[in-house]
């Protein structure tokens, strides 16, 4: 059997589109609300610190990024090949295959796969990519009971609320909210301490693995050579959802993979460190197939979808190297910008630095317009992501592709070209310059001004900014005059 990615534009979807996202104004909202800002302030900067700690003992950090970027960009040059052998490896284990250009028809493909099995009760694992195509809610809506079994996706599902980090999930909520939460939904006693709320979650938990038909989980990577699913976890709840119910469904991008078993062990160091700093993940599963004789569990069939939703389109594009994402969170944590505003700010499946370049390429620019310029540009999603994914430039470039689509306001139109303008002629930078001075001295005070008209209104809503110093060229001017004064006086 032979598979072929459908050719980017041409039966490969882009993913679910839906309105416009105001990120402008959410952003504000949130970086103007202290308790958002405190609170991913600490638990990325906790994280960040972990992973600054652990990675300097790998022998040679660097060259084993660097390593596992150079495996990731091979599969993906050759993501035809390897798909084809991962394929035919997991049908000689037994297991069957399915293929999804987008997210409805993934969701179409479990829901049938669920209907078959007369499915009541559904356990999940923790898996973003369910999340991109709202897995639950289309199960929900054909009548199952999905269980999300990681903890912090149960305390999500129980709050009705989104994820807010891709790792974390819960990064927004604080103890004491969970142990509300707990007290109503499981009518328990009131506690706030993480002990007391694990034990009763893993309570609720435990019983219904055993009840459930039906397991999902993820993928953390796959491997082509064995035709192997990698699912990592802290908690082992993936383990139970993989081998406790007759049926396994794993969802999974088809950028998970990598060629060979021999190359996991890199992948593995990398991502427990950059996630949380961890030397390695607590539990590693590997999940080839359905059980086989004399197997002591797992499931009876084994269901793979492989889904598309978009990712083709970025593979035939200038941005595939975002494709080698192992989705760790490490630029989440690193980025100045989530930090100051969390991951709801985004309205997106995926929030922070690599959020602002898949979520406009999955779905649509239009969507995600103005993602791309969520960045300062100061490095540290680039310094901190273990397959080196050059963020910075791939945001630079889709703010290109916004300009060119027609998604930028008037005002920046109308704002670069007369800067372009004024760049081109001395005459008129010189005039501008001087222009610009008197302005922002108008109503200035002690150096400040404290308010822009205009679009300029955004900046100075939340902060001051400086009045302009005198031009360089003005001051080397009168330097040269001095200069020519001395020597004119001998
Ligand atoms: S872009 Fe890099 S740092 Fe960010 S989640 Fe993906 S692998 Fe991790």
């Amino acid at each position: 059997m032979s598979v072929s990615l459908p050719i980017a534009g041409q039966g490969a979807s882009a993913g679910h589109a839906g309105a416009a996202v105001d990120f402008k104004h959410r952003a504000a909202d949130a970086a103007t609300n202290p308790r958002i800002a405190a609170i991913f302030d600490r638990s990325a900067r906790m994280k960040d610190d972990a992973r600054r700690l652990i990675l300097p003992e790998l022998p040679e950090p660097l060259a084993t990024r660097e390593l596992a970027a150079t495996i990731k960009r091979h599969t993906l040059q050759n993501l035809d090949r390897y798909l084809d052998q991962f394929v035919t490896r997991v049908r000689e284990h037994g297991g069957h295959v399915h293929f999804a250009a987008d997210g409805a028809q993934a969701n179409q493909i479990i829901t049938e796969i669920a209907q078959a099995a007369s499915a009541r009760l559904i356990v999940k694992s923790k898996s973003m990519v369910s999340e991109e195509i709202e897995l639950n809610h289309a199960l929900e809506a054909a009548g199952f009971n999905v269980l999300e079994t990681d903890l912090g996706e149960y305390i999500l599902q129980l709050a009705n609320e989104k994820p807010s980090h891709i790792v974390t999930p819960m990064a927004h909520k604080p103890k004491e909210e969970v142990g509300e939460l707990f007290a109503r939904k499981l009518g328990i006693e009131y506690s706030d301490d993480p002990t007391t709320l694990t034990k009763a979650a893993r309570k609720v938990l435990r019983d219904r693995f055993f009840e459930a038909d039906m397991g999902i989980i993820g993928a953390n990577f796959a491997v082509a050579d064995t035709g192997t699913v990698v699912i990592v976890t802290n908690e082992g709840n993936g383990r139970f959802c993989s081998s406790r119910p007759r049926r396994l469904v794993c969802l999974m991008g088809i950028e998970k993979l990598i060629p060979r078993m021999k190359y996991l062990p890199v992948f593995l160091k990398l991502l427990g460190k950059s996630a949380t700093g961890q030397r390695i993940t607590s539990y590693t599963s590997l999940i080839s197939g359905p059980r086989r004789p004399g197997d002591f569990d797992g499931p009876e069939e084994f269901h793979l979808v492989l889904l598309d939703n978009g990712r083709t389109k970025v593979l035939a594009s200038e941005y595939r190297e975002a494709l080698r994402c192992i989705r760790c969170g490490a630029c989440l944590n690193a980025c100045p910008i989530y930090r100051k505003i969390g991951g709801h700010a985004y309205d997106a499946t995926y929030p922070g630095p690599i959020g602002s370049v898949i979520s406009p390429l999955f779905t649509s620019l239009a969507q995600y317009a103005d993602l791309p310029s969520a960045c300062s540009l100061c490095g540290a999603c680039l310094d901190a992501c273990p397959v080196r994914i050059d963020l910075p430039t791939q945001l630079i470039h889709l703010r290109q592709d916004v300009i060119k689509a027609g998604h930028a306001p008037l005002s920046w139109k109308l704002g670069f070209k007369g800067w372009k303008l004024g760049m081109s002629s001395s005459f008129l930078y010189r005039m501008g310059a001087r222009m610009g001075r008197v302005f922002m001295k108008l109503g200035a005070r002690d150096g400040w001004k404290r308010k822009l008209p205009a679009t300029g209104a955004i900046w100075t809503r939340y902060r001051d900014i400086p009045t302009m110093p005198k031009p360089f060229h003005s001051r080397w001017d009168e330097l040269q005059k001095e200069i020519e004064q001395e020597n004119a006086e001998g």
